[in-house]
């Protein structure tokens, strides 16, 4: 059984029924509820732990074939328009080099830029205070994210129920007093992990997507992020410009305000850009900006944590979790981000997390 019909859920149960399974995912609210439906897309292989770059490499291979995996009747629409990093200041970017460093060494190709090569990279960056940044020319963005988390789930055995405690032994109770019996129960449930398995340090965090009505003007290519800024921006194969506030906030005052001045330093093409609607999520946060992945008790496994990028490792971490729970095989992956490394000190920060 799996709890939570988000991507990461979805993504375990497909795997599992690819291993002859039969498996059940129940979600209180159903596919997609949680930040599934909410995150705009956005995959990359720019990350700065050997981890996470072989999680998202591997993904990254899987949402290729997506169309064919999944028998999906909607083109999900990727787009390689490229990543650009940009620095501020020489320790960041001195950051970035060791990150590529290690992404090259992985086999991603990533490579750093100057400012002038940023420039042209981005027709408009303005690059007076960038020292420099890294390109990923094969990350990118899905016109249509949501097609990929509905074609998981339409393959998936979803039903409607709140877990509200899982025993040592597989035993699920439900919110309607119902009591259900699996061989193996694997907690997908994001954010709200803790309410089930309250050892877990997982946090909410919100966060803002600003978007703007459709633009038939290319004004934004590729993708640009600025950590030092806490700022993202892309245009949307639909003419959308998205901007993302990447600080956490009480209310999307403060994230507007920082679109605003990000736009004005680096963007000034976008500045009479109104962004008029606004949508908000929530990270779900570990200490080391993880995911939480393995077994957790007897006959209980977790999958959450993912602190703003399980879309994007959710093909590898299925796989990985499937293995686990099914042929018993235990990828490197889970020695890395087992739940007990907090307790143990080996936390695994990621330092490209955005
Ligand atoms: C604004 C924003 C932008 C993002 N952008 C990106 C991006 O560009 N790329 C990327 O890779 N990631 C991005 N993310 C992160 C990504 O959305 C998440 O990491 C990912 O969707 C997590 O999936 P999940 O299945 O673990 O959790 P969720 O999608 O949150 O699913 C959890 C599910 O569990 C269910 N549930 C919870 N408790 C219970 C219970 N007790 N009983 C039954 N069901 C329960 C909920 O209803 C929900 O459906 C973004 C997130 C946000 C908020």
């Amino acid at each position: 059984m799996v709890v939570g019909a988000g991507v990461v859920g979805l993504s375990i149960a497909f795997h599992l029924a690819q291993r002859g399974a039969s498996v059940t995912v129940l979600d209180r609210a159903g596919i997609g509820a949680g930040a599934s439906g909410v995150q705009p897309g956005g995959v990359r292989q720019q990350w700065g732990t050997r981890v996470n770059c072989l999680l998202a490499r591997e993904s990254m291979r899987f949402y290729a074939d997506a169309p064919e995996l999944l028998s999906m009747r909607v083109d999900p629409g990727f787009r390689a328009c490229g990543y650009l990093f940009l620095a501020h200041s020489d320790r960041v970017f001195a950051r970035m080099r060791e990150n590529v460093a290690l992404q090259n060494e992985l086999g991603i190709r990533s490579r750093i830029v100057g400012p002038a090569e940023a420039a042209e990279l981005v027709p408009g960056l303005e690059v007076a205070g960038v020292v420099g940044g890294a390109w990923g020319p094969e990350d990118g963005y899905f016109d249509r994210p949501q097609s990929l988390v509905e074609a998981f789930g339409a393959l998936a055995d979803v039903q409607i129920g709140e877990v509200v405690e899982i025993r040592d032994d597989g035993a699920v109770r439900l919110a309607s007093g119902d009591e259900l019996q699996a061989d193996a129960v694997v907690v997908a449930t994001g954010v709200d992990t803790p309410a089930l398995l309250p050892e877990l340090p997982i946090s909410a965090q919100t966060r803002f997507l600003f978007f703007s009505e459709p633009i038939r003007e290319r004004l934004l290519e590729p993708l640009i992020v600025s950590p030092e800024r806490r700022f993202a921006a892309k245009q949307l194969g639909d003419g959308r410009v998205l901007a993302s506030d990447l600080g956490a906030r009480e209310n999307d005052e403060g994230g507007r305000a920082n679109v605003r001045s990000a736009f004005e330093e680096l963007l000034p093409q976008l500045v009479y850009v109104a962004l008029p609607a606004l949508v908000p999520g929530v990270y779900d946060m570990t200490p080391d900006h993880q995911g939480i992945l393995g077994r957790v008790r007897d006959r209980v496994w977790v999958a959450a944590g993912f602190s703003g990028h399980g879309f994007m490792l959710a093909p590898a971490v299925g796989r990985i979790i499937a293995e686990s729970v099914s042929e018993k095989r235990e990828d490197a992956a889970l020695g890395v981000l087992d739940a007990g490394r907090f307790a143990e000190g080996r936390l695994m920060p990621e330092p490209q997390v955005i």
